[in-house]
């Protein structure tokens, strides 16, 4: 039986990770709609390649070339914020949201409005958005497959049980690539090494986020909508070698954890073939090999990050989303090489305490506006930072 899927940020890492499963499994997959940003040759390609009915490209400005790209091979093109919404409404089996950052946000709304099947990737959306997004799924019905890896180690091990017995998640963070690091050498740390993560391979803003720890920060966030236990049931602990993807803990002090290699097409494998099991064709985990699977205490004093989230995700309201925007300003401001690494936490932090007031948005529309507004503050205090 063939199933019909729509990839969201197509052309992106997660993307390409999902499209190497579905093209492992042809047969078992009927592709609706891709969607990029402005890569518009690439998504073309894709596009040909899966036999797609629809592809979008969210820059409208990169329509054009999208259109040229597909030539006459009979697939539709759209282009623009509402064209992404409406490609994410379409009915599918499965909508795969691997767009970058609260940009992803609308779309996922769409397809959780029509109470769809999503493997969300796309960790930004759910931080901007929270309880306006919960309510959501809650409201039409839709199922959220949590494809961020230590998300979906933590669904794998509560499988068959009930959150009333839980009384630890366990989020294992790798640490990233400058972990041990000390506080001058990560003043001056560059693009290209905080992007260089030892076991993951990923896209650049994610891989800032974890050079920062920021990405644990906003997983924190992830984890206390996904699995409602309380924040003081959440914990962070470094696993440099990225094995335990992340942990349960249960009353009976029986701690069930997921093991894998570090290869994102283990838990979007897990989302897709859900709630059943599919082959990745990937090398069996040798743990022998591996030797050694060690722990550590984060450390906030040099890593900030995951302290800021969980004071906002405390503090609830807006705070999440200005967090969220303020750090996505500033990760391409580090990118574009605007400010030093140690500033990116900075203007987070300076952010959320000129934005206290912002009230806590019930819409997708306020949502919005909480992250356009705390765009605007943090690109202030950026103009007003010099890089020294
Ligand atoms: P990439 O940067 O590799 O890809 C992002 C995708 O989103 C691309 O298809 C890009 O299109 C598209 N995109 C970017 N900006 C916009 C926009 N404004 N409007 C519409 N589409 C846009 O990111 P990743 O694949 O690494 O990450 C995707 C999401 O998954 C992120 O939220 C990340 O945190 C999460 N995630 C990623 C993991 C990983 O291993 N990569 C692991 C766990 C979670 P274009 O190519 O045209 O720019
Ligand atoms: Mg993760």
């Amino acid at each position: 039986m063939t199933r019909s899927l729509t990839v969201l940020g197509a052309t992106g890492s997660i993307g390409a990770s999902t499209l190497d499963l579905v093209r492992r499994n042809r047969g078992a997959w009927r592709v609706e709609a891709l969607t990029a940003h402005c890569s518009a040759a690439e998504l073309a390609a894709l596009a040909i390649e899966f036999d797609a009915k629809l592809a979008v490209v969210g820059d409208e400005g990169c329509l054009p070339e999208l259109r040229a790209a597909l030539g006459n091979s009979g697939i539709e093109a759209a282009g623009g914020a509402k064209a992404l919404a409406e490609a994410a409404a379409r009915p599918v089996d499965m909508t795969v949201a691997a767009i970058v950052g609260c940009a992803g946000l609308a779309p996922v709304m769409a397809a959780v409005e029509r109470g769809g099947t999503i493997a969300l990737a796309n960790k930004e959306a759910l931080v901007s958005a929270g309880e306006v997004l919960m309510q959501a799924v809650a409201r039409h019905g839709a199922t959220l497959l949590p494809t961020d890896s230590e998300h979906n180690a933590i669904f794998q091990c509560l499988a068959g049980n009930r959150l009333s017995d839980v009384v630890r998640i366990t989020l294992t963070a790798s640490g990233g690539p400058l972990r041990t690091w000390s506080a001058e050498r990560l003043h001056a740390a560059t693009p290209a090494e905080a992007i260089a993560h030892p076991n993951w391979s990923m896209g650049a803003k994610i891989s800032v986020d974890s050079a920062t720890m920021m990405n644990k920060g906003l997983e924190y966030i992830e984890a206390y909508h996904l699995f409602p236990v309380g924040l003081e049931k959440l914990a962070i602990v470094v696993h440099p070698q990225s094995v335990i993807h992340s942990m349960v803990e249960f009353r009976d002090r029986s701690t069930l954890a997921q093991l894998g290699p570090s290869d994102m097409r283990v838990p979007i494998a897990s989302c897709l073939a859900w709630p059943q099991r599919m082959e990745t064709q990937l090398p069996a985990l040798d743990l022998a090999a591996i030797g050694q699977l060690t722990f550590e205490a984060p450390n906030e004093a040099l890593f900030p990050a995951t302290r800021l989230a969980r004071e906002a995700i405390a503090a609830g309201g807006a705070a999440p989303a200005i967090l969220n925007a303020a750090n996505e300003v500033a990760v391409a401001a580090f990118l574009a090489g605007q400010i030093r690494f140690t500033r990116i936490a900075a203007l987070v932090e300076e952010t959320l305490a000129r934005s206290n007031d912002a009230p806590p948005p019930t819409s997708l529309d306020e949502v919005l506006a909480v992250d356009q507004s705390a765009r605007r503050q943090a690109m202030s205090l950026l103009e007003n930072s010099a890089l020294v």
